[in-house]
């Protein structure tokens, strides 16, 4: 990708009504939300749509995405800390995006709009059922359930430094959305159909307005039906040290039974003690969580 804009896009009507804040390629090998801004952005400058408050759209690792890789110097997802945030040094390339992203949001971030709203887009590295992934804090959850995606409710509350966590703390209401494989094009459109809803769920955008119903909601409203929502169990800590290998062919998601061999570490198995279903099971290199175990819950 070369040269995106820090902003790809802002709309609104002049109307009373929420800021939507959405972020997108804050891992410069996750291009799908720019993509998917792009689109939204085109249709609203097109169609001009009644719309209250203001949606804007963000790029998040621009250098990162100019390259393609996830960060250049560090994660820019892991460094939103108080700590660093109070030192205002802009000393590697992702402390140099953080503080620009941070100048827009503090200019957006005003009492002209009473509710503030953010969706953080990514993907991941493997197939995965797009989901939510909302911090147990504010109305993230109640807002995260307007949504027809999975929802995973306490693994954001585990990262520190994230972006969503940072917005949360400044008083925002939003989540992670992380929408399938980084490459996918449905990816793109899992996005899209959660931006639209978005509009119409918060800013009040009436699809009639526009000249074409978005494919993107119809689609992913089907998956309402067989939306779950999910609580962490547990988590499987690995260290560099340790020889951990998943076994092949798990997915995200999967439906696990308890006695179930799942991976091998320092070459001896490890079996479920679950019936429930395995998150996040790891087959890169690197990584500090061989696996999740996650459970539905009820909310
Ligand atoms: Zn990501």
């Amino acid at each position: 990708m070369q040269n995106i804009p820090r902003i790809i896009g802002q709309y609104d009507r002049h109307r009373e009504g929420p800021l939507l804040v959405v972020t997108a390629g804050v891992h410069g090998n996750e291009p799908a939300g720019i993509y998917a801004l792009e689109r939204i952005f085109k249709n609203l400058y097109k169609d001009a749509p009644m719309l209250h408050g203001k949606i804007i759209g963000l790029s998040g690792n621009r250098q990162g995405l100019k390259k393609g890789v996830r960060y250049i110097d560090e994660d820019l997802n892991r460094i939103w800390t108080l700590a660093n945030l109070a030192t205002q040094k802009a000393d590697s390339s992702e402390k140099k995006e953080m503080f620009h992203i941070l100048r827009i949001l503090q200019q957006n971030l005003t009492a002209r709009y009473p509710r503030h709203y953010f969706i953080d887009c990514h993907t991941t590295s493997s197939e995965s059922a797009p989901y939510l992934s909302a911090q147990d804090q504010n109305e993230n959850l109640s807002w995260a359930q307007q949504f027809p995606l999975h929802i995973v409710r306490g693994f954001s509350d585990l990262i520190q430094g994230g972006l969503d966590a940072y917005e949360t703390r400044m008083g925002m209401t939003g989540f992670v959305c992380e929408a399938g494989q980084h490459q996918s094009k449905a990816s793109i459109e899992n996005l899209e159909g959660m931006i639209w809803l978005a509009l119409h769920q918060v800013c009040g955008l009436p699809f009639e307005d526009l000249e074409h119903f978005p494919k993107a909601v119809h689609n992913i409203e089907k998956k309402r039906t067989s939306r779950k929502i999910f609580e962490i169990l547990y988590c499987h800590h690995i260290t560099p040290a340790d020889h951990f290998k998943m076994k092949p062919g798990y997915q995200n998601f999967q439906k696990i039974e308890k006695d179930e061999h799942l991976a091998s570490q320092n070459g001896k198995p490890i079996y479920s003690r679950w019936d429930a279903y395995l998150f996040m099971p790891l087959y890169q290199q690197q990584g500090n969580e061989g696996f999740f175990i996650i459970q539905e819950t009820s909310a």
